[in-house]
């Protein structure tokens, strides 16, 4: 794992300029209390830097990229701003390795859905129901230091299945809602060289990320996302001379 791990905390930054509710429990931004949560568990192993949908390239300039091992990404209202030659150089570095830890309603964003090649939506209700978040890959990494076989948060949105993304590789975790639903709310892949988390706490309106079971899980996922070093390989590969001879082959010519 690269040390210390650099992080790019990506928020596009709008619901906590427009509404009071929002703003109260986010003064400075969602990205600003992720970061925090990062700080707070990972210490001087990580290296925290953050980037809204405003600024030039929504701070995710080519550079930026190229020094970023992990990126979170959390948006909700401003989905279609994101430009589409942003998301085409995310995407390009995820496959080349960079971590992608897509947070809540991001499962709605340009670069979730281009990595996952799906609709990715879902069902959804705001009653702020209790969610009950079951463990159903004990030992997994994302879930270390989280006591006992759940954990719950008291007031929540609710998202449901169906939920249209791909099978995951792991599923992490799978939630319970007190008004009858249940989600996976915690789930990875890998595309190319690239690893991606999806978990779902975080509704705007409720202190999610301010809880300390979701900072842990969020931490554990920047660190299981990390880059391995792997090279990636997605470049198509002409092979004219066989490693093996060839007893008979036949040109192209006489197949047609
Ligand atoms: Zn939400």
């Amino acid at each position: 794992m690269p040390t210390p791990l650099r992080v790019t905390v990506w928020n596009e930054f709008v619901h906590e300029r427009t509404n009071e509710v929002v703003k109260n429990i986010y003064p400075d931004g969602i990205h600003a209390v992720l970061a925090d949560a990062l700080r707070e568990h990972l210490g001087t192993g990580v290296q925290v830097r953050t980037a809204t949908l405003d600024e030039p390239e929504h701070g995710l300039t080519k550079e930026a990229l190229k020094e970023t091992d992990v990126l979170i990404w959390w948006g909700h209202a401003a989905h279609d701003k994101v430009a589409n030659k942003v998301v085409r150089r995310v995407q390009k570095r995820i496959l080349q390795g960079m971590g992608l830890v897509a947070l809540h309603s991001a499962h709605a964003s340009k670069i979730f859905q281009r990595m996952m090649g799906a609709s990715c939506m879902l069902r959804w209700r705001e009653a702020g129901e209790r969610e009950r978040l079951w463990i159903v890959a004990p030992g997994h990494p994302i879930t270390s230091g989280l006591q006992g076989e759940y954990f719950e948060l008291q007031h929540t949105e609710m998202y449901g299945e169906y939920f249209d993304i791909p099978q995951p590789d792991e599923l992490i975790f799978l939630s319970w809602f007190e008004g009858g639903e249940v989600f996976r709310s915690g789930c990875t892949w890998r595309r190319g060289a690239g690893k991606i988390v999806y978990f779902r706490p975080g509704h705007e309106t409720y202190p999610i990320y301010h809880d300390a079971n979701v900072r842990r899980v969020i931490a554990n996922a920047v660190q299981w996302a990390a880059p391995s070093g792997a090279a990636y390989v997605g470049k198509g590969r002409n092979i004219p001379e066989p490693l093996n001879r060839i007893e008979n082959p036949i040109a192209e010519q006489d197949v047609h």
